[in-house]
Order: structure tokens, then C-alpha cells, then sequence
């Protein structure tokens, strides 16, 4: 446990280790992997400190909120991985699928019930910040969660931080420190016990294991009456998400800086998906960015910056650039839902923000559109349509026109409220990385977070920034991509 920042580790309850517990339980919820995950580290190390074998439990349920084929079949694939890999590698690891709602409560508790303790991981929203609250004060054993997210320890900031250029400014004191303790890659090969765990026949009947049904996907999806809202091409699985990590480092990466914005040359990493499931984690990502610096990575180049984003990483533009984004961006939303409970709300919003929105409630709006018409992209706006379109066929929009595409929703609402509540429906419900502290930074910097204020001030907008189609019609090469989604 040496090598874990005690910021990442979260001792949810009191309770005295079981000592004759038959195993030691990891409950894998978001870092859906099994490398580079300090989680599941801090599990193994538990167990060999107790001499205990592990005990890997992944689930799923099928009413969690905007539960849908998109992403049941995502996490399926994920799962079916697991089973086959650890079979192969003699680790116990039991899956469960979730057949009715409901059917799976209490199995966690049964489960913990012959644990010595538990192990989950650390996540600021959706679910897993729910079932991590609630378990805490059920468990008779020690229940850990461990933050096995980003770069930067969610335990190491003391509040919300109020901008991104404030939590780099963290970053760039902590970056070292972090990159000098890294995850281990393969936590699973240090595991001492290797002994096989018999789950009773009580509780297997109650739940039975998933190998079957994780041997055939559709078939035990069609059982579920899943709200359908289509498939994708992508799969869940880790080793589609390195193949694309490799793809972009190799083709796209160098070409970053310039042409992420651009919807027609495409060069974003479209990690994102992966990202959210936990089934690749950002250090790897990070290590492989340095790797790809032009004249070498030496950690001893880098200087503290004052929370600028140039100067710190002084290596090339375009990688520099990406790793901001990875590090600073996406850490800037997790530490902020870590801290906040009220990350999902409206009045979460800085109080400029709410001022000026408020402000500007009563303007006149030239068109409204309805929920209905947003998720069927039947708007006037040809760009909104079209991002809105690969949003539905792709889980995702292109990250420049998913900015204009909520600030346009902000324009076409009755009041901003309604504008929040679209935003996130849509984007949750659609996106394959949604539901994650990513989707409530970039859906409430439409409102003003993490942003400040700007002159001059617009109808509806007031002095929260303002985007067009038409500007965004001239600055982006955009061609081929409303070819593809018009
Ligand atoms: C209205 C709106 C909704 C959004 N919803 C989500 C969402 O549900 N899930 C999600 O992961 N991101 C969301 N974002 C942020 C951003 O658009 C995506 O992270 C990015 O487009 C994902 O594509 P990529 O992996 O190709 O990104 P890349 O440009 O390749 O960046 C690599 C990684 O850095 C992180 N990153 C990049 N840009 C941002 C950003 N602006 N904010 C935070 N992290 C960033 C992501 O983890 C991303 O995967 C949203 C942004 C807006 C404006």
C-alpha cells in the first residue's frame, strides 16, 4: 500500500477487518480494468497482507438512470473480457447481470457478509457516489474507496476549485509526485493467494454467475427490454480502447494543437467512452503522450507555471496542448463533483453566472424548441442538426461543435433551468461518455462554470459566453462532416 497516495484512499466506516473472512472483496464499479488501476492495487495488497485470496465482483443493473442498449451492451463487452481473461489466469471473478431491477439488491451485502473487507472505487457521481455513500454505514467490515481516476489525488485539494487555471496551478505542483508513483501495471501478478473461492449455492441461486450470458450478449439483452437508443460500432472492451489510444498517438497527435477543432480532419483521441468506463486510465495516456515528445521526455523540463498552460511540460505544442486537456480539463471537473454534492444543480452555477443569466430571463427568444424536437435534431440550425445527428449515431459530438451545441439549447429554451435539465437528458441518455464528471463540466461551463464573465452582454446570454453557427460556419472546416450527419 506503500505506493498508493494516501489521498486516494477513502476508509468509509469504522469497522474491524473480518479475520475469518474467506477472501478479500474488490467491487469493481467504474475503473473497469485490470492494470493501472490503484484500486484494485490496494485491494491485492489488502489481501496479501491478510493472506487471503481476492475476490473480483463486477456488476451490472438494469435500471440505473438512462439505462439503455448504448450502454448495457458497452459494459457487456467490457465484462465478457474479464470473464474470459481471468478464467484463462486463475483469478476469481464473479459477474452478475442484473435480469429484473431490483433483483440484485442486498447481493453486495451477502458478498460482503464472508469478506474480510471491501475495496471499491472512488467516483464523484452517478451510482457509484450514491452506492458509495449508502454502503458505508451497512458494512460490518472495513469498506475502502480507493480514487484510481486521474493524475491528480481527488483527496489533494481541499475544495471546489473555482477555474481550470486555479486546478492547474495543483496540478503543476503535484504532477511530479504523481508521475513519480505511478499505478502498477499489473497489479494482478503480485496477488499471493491464489486459492479458488466457492460463492455458496444460496447465493448463486439468488445470483447466478454471468459467464453464460456474457457468452451471448444480444441474446440476454433482448430479455431486458432495454430502452433502445441504438448500438454503436466501438466496443467496450480494453483492448479497444488501446488500439484507438494507439491509433491516435501514432496518426493524430502531432497534428493536435491545430486541427482538434476542425470536425473534418478529426484528430481528437475520441478516448472519452473508454475514459468514463475506467477501461483505460489517464496515466497510461499521459506516459504515452511523453513518449511521443520529439526530443525525449525528461521529467526535470518541466517548471512550475503559475497555472499558465504554455511553459510547463516545455515539450511540443500539440502534445502539451492534448495533455492539458487530459489532465488539467478532466481533473478540473472531478475535484469539482468531488467537493460538491450539488455539482447537478442550477444553483451550483458562480454567482455572476446566476446574476446575469437571471438578469436576462425575460428576453425574448426567436425559437423554442421542444425536448422532442432537440432529440430529433428538427431544429432550423443545420450545424445544431448535424451535431445532434452524431450524437444519436456515434455517442459523441466532436468536442468544438458540442460546445455550440448547448449554448445553442441555452438560446432555444424558455429559461436556462430548462436548458440544464435538456442538456443533461440528451447528453446522458446519448452520450457513450456521459454521466461523468466530464459531462457536468462541459455541460455547465455552457452556463458559466469554470468560465468568466464577457463583454459585450448578449440577449438571453447576458455576459456568459456567446456562440454562433455562423461564426462557427466560418472558422471550421466543416465540409465533410455535414455531408456525413446533414
Ligand atoms: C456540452 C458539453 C458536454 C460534454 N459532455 C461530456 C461528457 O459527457 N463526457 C466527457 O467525457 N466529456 C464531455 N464534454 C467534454 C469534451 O467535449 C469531451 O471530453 C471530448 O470532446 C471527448 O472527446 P475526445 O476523447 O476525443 O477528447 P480529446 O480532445 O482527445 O481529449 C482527451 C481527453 O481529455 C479530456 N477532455 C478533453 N476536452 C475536455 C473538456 N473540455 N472538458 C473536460 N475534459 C476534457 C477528456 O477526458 C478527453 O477524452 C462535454 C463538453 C461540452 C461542451
Amino acid at each position: 500500500m506503500k505506493n498508493i497516495n494516501s489521498k486516494r484512499v477513502f476508509r468509509r466506516n469504522d469497522a474491524e477487518v473480518n479475520p475469518d473472512g474467506s477472501y478479500v472483496l474488490y467491487w469493481m464499479q467504474i475503473h473497469r480494468r485490470l492494470e493501472y488501476n490503484f484500486a484494485l492495487e490496494y485491494a491485492v495488497a489488502w489481501a496479501n497482507k491478510l493472506g487471503k485470496p481476492l475476490l473480483i465482483y463486477e456488476g451490472l443493473i438494469c435500471d440505473y438512470p438512462w439505462a439503455c442498449d448504448r450502454i448495457h451492451r458497452f459494459m457487456m463487452q467490457g465484462m465478457a473480457a474479464h470473464h474470459q481473461g481471468l478464467k484463462e489466469r486463475k483469478v476469481n471473478y464473479y459477474p452478475y447481470l442484473e435480469d429484473k431491477p431490483g433483483a440484485g439488491r442486498g447481493l453486495i451485502q451477502s458478498l460482503a457478509g464472508n469478506a474480510c473487507c471491501v475495496i471499491s472505487d472512488e467516483f464523484p457521481v452517478f451510482i457509484i457516489r450514491e452506492h458509495n455513500e449508502a454502503l458505508s454505514g451497512k458494512l460490518k467490515v472495513p469498506f475502502v474507496t480507493v480514487d484510481a481516476n486521474g493524475m491528480i489525488p481527488l483527496g489533494l485539494t481541499e475544495s471546489d476549485p473555482y477555474s481550470a487555471y486555479i486546478f492547474r496551478q495543483t496540478m503543476q505542483k503535484n504532477f511530479l509526485d504523481s508521475w513519480n508513483h505511478p499505478p502498477l501495471e499489473k497489479p494482478l501478478n503480485g496477488l499471493k493467494n491464489r486459492d479458488v473461492v466457492e460463492l455458496s449455492a444460496g447465493h448463486l441461486e439468488k445470483w447466478p454467475h454471468a459467464g453464460n450470458a456474457l457468452g451471448n450478449i444480444d441474446s440476454f439483452m433482448k430479455k431486458l427490454n432495454l430502452k433502445e437508443v441504438g448500438t454503436l460500432e466501438i466496443n467496450g472492451t480494453r483492448e479497444a480502447a488501446l488500439a484507438r489510444m494507439d491509433a491516435f498517438m501514432k496518426n493524430d497527435l502531432s497534428k493536435y494543437g491545430e486541427e482538434r477543432n476542425h470536425p473534418d480532419s478529426d484528430r481528437a483521441s475520441r478516448l472519452s467512452p473508454w475514459l468514463h468506463f475506467g477501461k483505460i486510465s489517464e496515466y497510461e495516456i499521459v506516459k504515452a503522450a511523453l513518449e511521443r515528445q520529439p526530443s525525449g521526455w525528461d521529467p526535470g523540463s518541466i517548471t512550475f507555471n503559475k497555472g499558465q498552460r504554455e511553459g510547463f511540460f516545455n515539450g511540443d505544442a500539440s502534445i502539451d496542448a492534448f495533455l492539458d486537456e487530459v489532465i488539467t480539463w478532466r481533473g478540473v471537473g472531478y475535484h469539482f463533483c468531488h467537493h460538491r454534492a450539488d455539482f447537478d444543480k442550477y444553483s451550483s452555477l458562480p454567482a455572476w453566472a446566476l446574476k446575469t443569466l437571471d438578469e436576462h430571463r425575460g428576453d425574448e427568444r426567436k425559437h423554442i424548441y421542444s425536448y422532442e424536437q432537440l432529440e430529433n435534431a428538427e431544429t432550423g440550425d443545420e450545424i445544431w442538426n448535424a451535431a445532434q445527428r452524431q450524437l444519436r449515431r456515434e455517442g459523441i459530438i466532436h468536442n468544438y461543435l458540442r460546445m455550440l451545441w448547448g449554448k445553442k439549447v441555452l438560446e432555444w429554451t424558455p429559461d436556462p433551468e430548462t436548458a440544464l435539465e435538456y442538456l443533461i437528458e440528451l447528453n446522458n441518455q446519448y452520450a457513450i461518455d456521459g454521466r461523468d464528471p466530464n459531462s457536468y463540466s462541459g455541460i455547465f461551463w455552457i452556463f458559466g462554470r469554470f468560465d468568466r464573465a464577457w463583454g459585450p452582454e448578449r440577449p438571453i446570454y447576458g455576459k456568459v459566453r456567446y456562440m454562433t453557427s455562423d461564426s462557427t460556419r466560418k472558422k471550421l472546416n466543416l465540409t465533410g462532416y455535414l455531408k456525413t450527419f446533414g
